[in-house]
Parts: C-alpha cells; structure tokens; sequence
C-alpha cells in the first residue's frame, strides 16, 4: 500500500556499553498541546506521540517524560522506556536531575492511583532480563 502519510524510518540505536547521566532538560510538548496550554506531555495525544517517535527527541527529553507525576505517562512507561533504549541509551543510564535509572522509574510507574502495578511489574522484568542479557554479553 502506497499514498499519503509518511513513512516512519526505523532508527533504532545499538545500545551503549557505557553508562551515563543525561543531562535533564523540559520534556517536549507538541504545538496542539501549547496552544490549548497544557504542561504535560501526554502520550495518548497524537501529536506528542509523533514527537515521542521522533528520532530528534532526545534520551534528556524522554526522561523529563518519564518525571512527570500523572498517569497518563506513569501508565505508558514501557513505551517510555523502549523509545530510550531505541535511542541507544544503555540500561542503566541516570536522569541526570533525579539520578533513577530506567527500572527505578519503572518500579515507581507501579505506584497505586497513578501508575499501573502489572504493567511496572512486566516492564521491571523486560528490563532485568535486558540487564542480564547485556551483562552476559559484555566481558
Ligand atoms: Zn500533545
């Protein structure tokens, strides 16, 4: 099937050997989310989703995301997450302003009333076996 729309490119990065801090800046918000003045970056909008696939949107950026208290990003942290290490991050990046890793904001999106506890549950194993694989990996 061909026409309109776009293609999405798959960027995905190997990951990084090393860990490291990424420096913390404001989470992107897209034009539509602006204009009606809302402060969050919301994952079920379409377009903050585009900016969330977006190859320009940076690991910093994805984890201002991640540090937003609401369920609309607590409750989609594994997308969250994949989109980092698609980036190229390795598991055990820090946020540069709280210093968590990738499983300390999964295990906290299983927070009762604002996250989900199967989803963090899930998304703490995926990335435990992640760490192991790497580790298994490296010398
Ligand atoms: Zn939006």
């Amino acid at each position: 099937m061909s026409g309109g729309g776009f293609t999405l490119v798959d960027f995905t990065v190997p990951s990084r050997d090393n860990t490291m801090t990424h420096e913390p800046t404001e989470a992107p918000l897209c034009d539509e989310c602006q204009a009606k003045d809302l402060c969050f970056f919301d994952p079920t909008c379409s377009g903050c989703q585009d900016l969330l696939l977006d190859s320009n949107t940076t690991i910093s950026q994805l984890f201002a995301v991640m540090r937003q208290w609401v369920p609309q990003t607590q409750r989609n942290m594994s997308s969250l997450s994949r989109e980092v290490l698609r980036r190229g991050a390795n598991v055990n990046d820090r946020d540069g302003l709280t210093d968590l890793s990738l499983l300390h904001f999964a295990c906290k999106s299983g927070a009762a009333g604002v996250g989900n506890i199967d989803a963090a549950v899930n998304l703490v194993n995926s990335l435990l076996n992640k760490v192991c694989i790497d580790a298994s990996t490296t010398k």
